[in-house]
């Protein structure tokens, strides 16, 4: 198996892994947006409100603010008790993120720029939110990405016969309707200069009348992650394998227990 990083950075992660069976890229994937635990404020005890804003829609607003989460230094059972206090000063004041105090530094707004209200002069909010670890499988709110995805490589093959008889013209025309603009012309036929921007939306193919052929290959992939900033892309996609991983020990394990005529009822 290969793999080459092509971006990355505290956010974002694009990589090409060839010779992996998709199903279990497939789990990977999965386990990324629904098994890796993170931090969101899933309590929140709202002493007093007088925005517009009611209070379910405060909570819930709350809750989808992304917390940073370090599974390093956290137990199962770790919370976090966010606090927030503000009184408007003046009319359209908004409350963001970042006025949201923790009593742990490590576990705070991914963001500071996110707005939870809007108030009026004079208006108040003061609030108590407790965050824990939870997964995505029981709410999105726990999911540690925004994006996790792959698709296979693409790549063209040209039928040279047929494209010969285009005119420079009508040829630079068809590699200009290339939304993407991946295509370019070498030694006077069409090659995916670009293969990691191509979508796969087979344009190319309907335009050229069939002298390109969009194809893609079964064992080779570009996988994209965008992390919440919850924590970095590659813990995200490590922290998926290692469960997987501990998921496929455990069964080898209870399995290897009956073999014996151990009790694994229990
Ligand atoms: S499949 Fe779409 S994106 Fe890819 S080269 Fe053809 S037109 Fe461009």
């Amino acid at each position: 198996m290969n793999v080459k990083i092509l971006e990355k950075d505290q956010l974002k992660m694009m990589f090409v892994v060839e010779g992996v069976d998709v199903t279990l890229l497939n789990a990977i994937r999965r386990a990324t947006i629904n098994r890796v635990p993170t931090m969101a404020i899933d309590t929140v005890i709202i002493l007093e409100n007088s925005s517009i804003m009611y209070d379910e829609i405060l909570a819930h607003r709350l809750g989808l603010i992304p917390l940073t989460t370090d599974l390093d230094e956290m137990l199962p059972d770790t919370t976090v008790i966010l606090k927030l206090e503000v009184k408007a000063a003046s009319d359209n004041q908004v409350v963001y993120s970042s006025q949201l105090v923790s009593s742990d530094q490590s576990v705070k707004p991914a963001w500071s720029t996110i707005p939870i209200v809007l108030l009026k002069k004079g208006q108040r909010i003061q609030l108590e939110a407790m965050a824990r670890l939870g997964t995505g499988s029981e709410h999105a709110k726990w999911q540690p990405v925004s994006v996790s995805a792959y698709k296979n490589m693409p790549y063209i093959e040209v039928d040279k016969e047929l494209w010969q008889k285009y005119d420079s013209k009508t040829a630079e025309n068809i590699i200009k309707s290339c939304p993407k603009g991946v295509l370019k012309i070498v030694d006077g036929y069409p090659t995916l200069a670009n293969p990691v921007n191509c979508t796969l939306c087979k344009y190319c193919e309907d335009i050229s009348n069939g002298a390109i052929k969009v194809r893609w290959r079964d064992n080779e992939y570009i996988y994209r992650l965008e992390s919440t900033g919850a924590m970095s892309p590659e813990k995200v996609f490590l922290k998926a394998i290692d469960l997987l991983i501990s998921d496929c020990r455990n069964i080898s394990s209870q399995l290897e227990n009956l073999e014996k005529g151990v009790d694994v009822s229990g």
